[in-house]
This record gives C-alpha cells, sequence and structure tokens, in this order.
C-alpha cells in the first residue's frame, strides 16, 4: 500500500448492501449516526438482485402462463384462449425492470438519509480499519464501528462444479432460453420453488433429494399437498436418491437410487440448489479472528461478534438464511450503537416457502412444541371449508394453529395452501402480540376471505369451530 492512499473515516462502517447492511444503514442514519456502507455489485444483495424478488418475479409468470395455458380449448370458468406462449426473453427483461426499480429505490433512500454509500471490493484490515478497492483507487477507511453483512454463496458440489451445463438459481433465475429438460438437485427452498415454476413453462423437471421427502425442513404434514401438486403437474421426484455426477457425454445426471441401483437422468440444464453457505473467504475477515459457529461468523443476541464493536447479521450468521432476519438483525444493531437497548429474541421467526400451494411457518409446530416439553394443544382448520378458497379454484392446505394447554397462549401457527404467504402477517403478529386462542377467535374476520380460516383453526381448537 502506498503512503499517499486516500482515507475516510465515519462511526459506522457497513460491509455489504443486502437487505442486512442497507437496513442498518438507513436505520443508523435515522439515529445520527455517520454511516458508510461499503458495496461491490448492486445495493440490495442476494434479496433483490438474485434472491427472493428475482425468484417471485419468475414464479408470478410461470403461472400466469400456466393459467394461460389452462384455458386452452375450454375451462370450467366459461374462459377459452386458442393458444398461449411466452417469450421467456421478454419474462426475463420484465423481471429485471423490477429488479432495477428496487436497487435504484435503496440507492435513493440511502442518499435521502445521507448514507455514504462507495461501489467497491472491501477487504477488513483490522476491526477498525477497512481497505476498499474502487474503480480507479483504493481507499483505507477507519470506524469506529465495523458491521458484517457480506451474505452468502450458492453451495457447489465439489464433483459437479457450476460452470456449463451445471447451474445455480443465479442462472435460473435468467434463462436466455428454457431447456427442454431440467434436473434440480436438491428438494428444498430454491429447488421447488424454482423446479416448480419452470414446470409451469413447460420445462420436463426432475427433483433428485437426498431425504426421502421434498421440503424436509417442514412437517411431513404440511408438505403433502405439495407433494400431491408436484404429482399433478408432472414434476418427476427421486426422494432418498444422491447424486453421483454429470455423465460422460456431459448431457445428464448419474444418480444413486435408495436401493443403490443407479439411474441416469437426461438434462439440458441442471439446477443445483443444495444451500447457502455464509461468504466468510476473500476478504479479509480471517485477519479478525472472530468466534465461528461452523462455517458462519458466532454472535451473540445483540449480534455482537466475539471483538468489541464489531458486529455481523444476515446470512453471513447462518440459519435461518432470510431476508426479513437480516433486516431486523440490521435494524436492530444501528440501534444498540445509538444507545438503545436491544436484543434479538423474536418470539417467533415467519419461514415461507412460494412452492404452489404455499407454505408459512411462524412459531413451534406441534412436535416441536412437545419436544420443548411443552403441553399444548393444536387444530387444523381446511381450506375445503373456506368458500374464499373455492371461488379462487384452490380449496388444498389447511391453517394450524398451536397453543398452550393451560393458558391457551398461541405459540406456533402453521399453513399450506394457495396465497396463504399473505397469512404470515397475522401470524406473526398474534404471536408478537401474545395473543390466546380466544383472541383470535372473538376477532371479527371479513367474509369472504382465506384469513377466516385463521379464525376458525382458533375456534376450532377451542372446540367450537362453525364450519367444519
Ligand atoms: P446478501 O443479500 O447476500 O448481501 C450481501 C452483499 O454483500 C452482497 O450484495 C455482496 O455483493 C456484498 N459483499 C460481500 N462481500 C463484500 C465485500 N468484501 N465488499 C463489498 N461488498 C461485499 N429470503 C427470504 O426471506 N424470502 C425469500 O423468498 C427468499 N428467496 C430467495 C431466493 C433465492 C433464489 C435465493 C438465492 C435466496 C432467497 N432468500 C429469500 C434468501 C435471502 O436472499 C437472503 O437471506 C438475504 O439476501 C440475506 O441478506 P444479507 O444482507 O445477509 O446478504
Ligand atoms: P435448502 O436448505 O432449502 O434445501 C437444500 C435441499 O437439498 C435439502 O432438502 C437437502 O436435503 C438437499 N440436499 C443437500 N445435499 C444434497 C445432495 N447432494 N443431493 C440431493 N439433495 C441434497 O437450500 P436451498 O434451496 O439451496 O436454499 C438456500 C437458502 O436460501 C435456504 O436455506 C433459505 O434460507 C434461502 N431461501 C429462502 C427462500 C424463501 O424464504 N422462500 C427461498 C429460496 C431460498
Amino acid at each position: 500500500m502506498t503512503s499517499h492512499m486516500n482515507t475516510q473515516s465515519t462511526t459506522l462502517l457497513i460491509i455489504g448492501g443486502g437487505p442486512g447492511g442497507y437496513v442498518a444503514a438507513i436505520r443508523a442514519a435515522q439515529l445520527g449516526i455517520a454511516t458508510t456502507l461499503v458495496e461491490t455489485e448492486n445495493l440490495g444483495g442476494t434479496c433483490l438482485n438474485i434472491g427472493c424478488i428475482p425468484s417471485k418475479a419468475l414464479i408470478h409468470a410461470a403461472e400466469e402462463f400456466a393459467k394461460a395455458s389452462s384455458y386452452i380449448g375450454n375451462s370450467a370458468l366459461g374462459i377459452a384462449v386458442p393458444s398461449a406462449t411466452i417469450d421467456i426473453a421478454k419474462t426475463v427483461q420484465w423481471k429485471d425492470g423490477i429488479v432495477g426499480k428496487l436497487t435504484g429505490g435503496v440507492g435513493a433512500l440511502l442518499k435521502k438519509h445521507k448514507v455514504t454509500v462507495i461501489k467497491g471490493w472491501a477487504s477488513v484490515v483490522d476491526g477498525k480499519t477497512v481497505d476498499v478497492k474502487t474503480a480507479d483507487e483504493t481507499l483505507r477507511i477507519s470506524c469506529t464501528h465495523l458491521l458484517l453483512a457480506a451474505g452468502s454463496l450458492p453451495v457447489e458440489l465439489p464433483f459437479m462444479p457450476f460452470g456449463g451445463i451445471v447451474i445455480s438459481s443465479t442462472e435460473a433465475l435468467s434463462p436466455a432460453v428454457l431447456p427442454k429438460k431440467l434436473v434440480v438437485v436438491g428438494g428444498g427452498y430454491i429447488g421447488l420453488e424454482l423446479g416448480i415454476a419452470y414446470r409451469k413453462l413447460g420445462v420436463e423437471v426432475s427433483v433428485v433429494e437426498a431425504v426421502d421427502r421434498v421440503l424436509p425442513a417442514y412437517d411431513a404434514e404440511l408438505t403433502k399437498p405439495v407433494a400431491a401438486a408436484l404429482d399433478r403437474l408432472g414434476v418427476n421426484l427421486h426422494l432418498g436418491c444422491t447424486v453421483l455426477g454429470l455423465n460422460a457425454a456431459g448431457n445428464g445426471v448419474r444418480i444413486k437410487n435408495s436401493d443403490g441401483t443407479e439411474t441416469e437422468l437426461a438434462a439440458d440444464k441442471v439446477l443445483v440448489a443444495v444451500g447457502r453457505r455464509p461468504r466468510t473467504e476473500g476478504w479479509g475477515l480471517e485477519s479478525l479472528r472472530l468466534d465461528m459457529q461452523g462455517r458462519s461468523v458466532g454472535v451473540d443476541d445483540q449480534c455482537r461478534t466475539s471483538m468489541r464493536d464489531v458486529w455481523a447479521i444476515g446470512d453471513l450468521t447462518g440459519e435461518p438464511m432470510l431476508a426479513h432476519r437480516a433486516m431486523a438483525q440490521g435494524e436492530m444493531v444501528a440501534e444498540i450503537i445509538s444507545g438503545k437497548r436491544r436484543h434479538f429474541q423474536p418470539l417467533a421467526m415467519p419461514a415461507v416457502c412460494f412452492t404452489d400451494p404455499e407454505v408459512v411457518v411462524v412459531g413451534l409446530s406441534p412436535t416441536e412444541a412437545q419436544q420443548a416439553g411443552l403441553d399444548c394443544i393444536h387444530a387444523s382448520f381446511p381450506f375445503a371449508a373456506n368458500g374464499r378458497s373455492m371461488t379462487l379454484e384452490s380449496t388444498d392446505g389447511f391453517v394450524r394453529v398451536v397453543a398452550r394447554r393451560d393458558n391457551h397462549l398461541i405459540l406456533g401457527w402453521q399453513a399450506v395452501g394457495c396465497g396463504v404467504s399473505e397469512l404470515s402477517a397475522a401470524f406473526g403478529q398474534s404471536i408478537a402480540m401474545g395473543a390466546t386462542l380466544e383472541d383470535v377467535g372473538a376477532t371479527i374476520h371479513a367474509h369472504p376471505t382465506l384469513g377466516e380460516a385463521v379464525q376458525e383453526a382458533a375456534l376450532r381448537a377451542l372446540g367450537h369451530a362453525l364450519h367444519v
């Protein structure tokens, strides 16, 4: 490093402009903390550019196309169209337009709040000093507080690295052309969200999952309607199977079945979606010698690392790798630095899987409650008994509530069905506010809405559901 390196100083320096980093920056600036944010790519991070938002755009487009296709000839609704086509290049352009608007919006918000944004690659020198390589110089920034929000990267299979026909979600979100046959490795969030979308776009999709069921992180009853939908859609499932690698011709995937036999699945593209890992390499993190929790940066319930005034949030700190968790942690760290007393102890962390049907979990499932030694009751209300579901032609799924037996305090909600992602707000609020079954059961829910199933589940747990 030359002696005339340009230098800057700030109170809070944030590495990474994803949902964790940019929210921390906005909140810190609101609280009067001089803040600099360093981002090497686009603001918004994985979430806005190559994650949550573009995946939901593609899922929506695929759903619309499948709907249009279902009207060819005739339909129960009396709608008929002669044909349906999709121009995937145009779909990708539309998706990129949304991403551009949102990343531009984040830039505008940071500017409005007077956050200094530097486009460049940050390398940690020590807990108070970071070098940033921009397009034209290397800048040295000193800070009082350092917030690490570098996010995560897709896990690569060593025997089948990314490149050629092997792609990660990033490439799958921007297809130049649609493959004829897609093999998806991993039946988790990404594998199923994108696998279903590709199937709806007319692609032959096979999913290879190591565990013996899809979405193994969720309870089995909850994922049954998803498995049934995969069957209806014609997604080929290879459960309890291990991937061995590409075949010699490079146009297929060799897998080992649960009975030990080997099969080959033809593929134009192979989407590897076997999880994400914290991005801990390539930016000098090791120089801080922080305590790690496995592959993640270890943090306490205030997102403090093992070094004073060095903080870490979001995917860098491990599971659950969710945008809303990163944002909530970022907001909290800014508040702690400003002097507020805060801890990251959410009563419940919602998780939504945007499959068809969608899956939502907030708080404890019946099994988790039991494992925690809590005496609980639980009840489900099926969408088959909900009028709104019928008008939406989608009666699969249910809402389930879990509450303490003694005082009926609600500890968890689970739902699977069309559009249930939007119920996560009601679920989260009832838990955060300490609602009981009686509170939700006595709330007048608008008719006809899917939300009535929330009230009915609570009433059913109390033994007096009205519509089942
Ligand atoms: P990131 O969003 O990963 O941001 C980190 C940023 O840091 C990046 O922009 C990176 O360029 C930058 N950076 C890293 N190192 C440096 C450096 N040395 N110098 C400068 N900049 C650096 N979550 C949900 O909650 N809901 C969803 O529906 C959902 N869908 C998803 C779909 C897909 C396909 C994927 C891949 C993820 C999805 N996620 C979803 C997860 C979500 O995107 C992440 O949890 C979230 O983005 C994590 O935020 P973060 O701020 O921790 O990190
Ligand atoms: P994931 O952990 O959800 O699923 C990975 C799946 O791959 C698991 O079911 C696992 O059993 C399976 N698997 C692992 N190794 C395998 C192998 N060698 N062969 C076959 N199967 C194998 O991971 P993901 O789908 O890659 O998503 C990464 C992360 O991104 C998620 O954990 C989540 O935090 C985030 N994400 C969230 C959302 C959302 O909130 N809606 C959507 C997409 C991604």
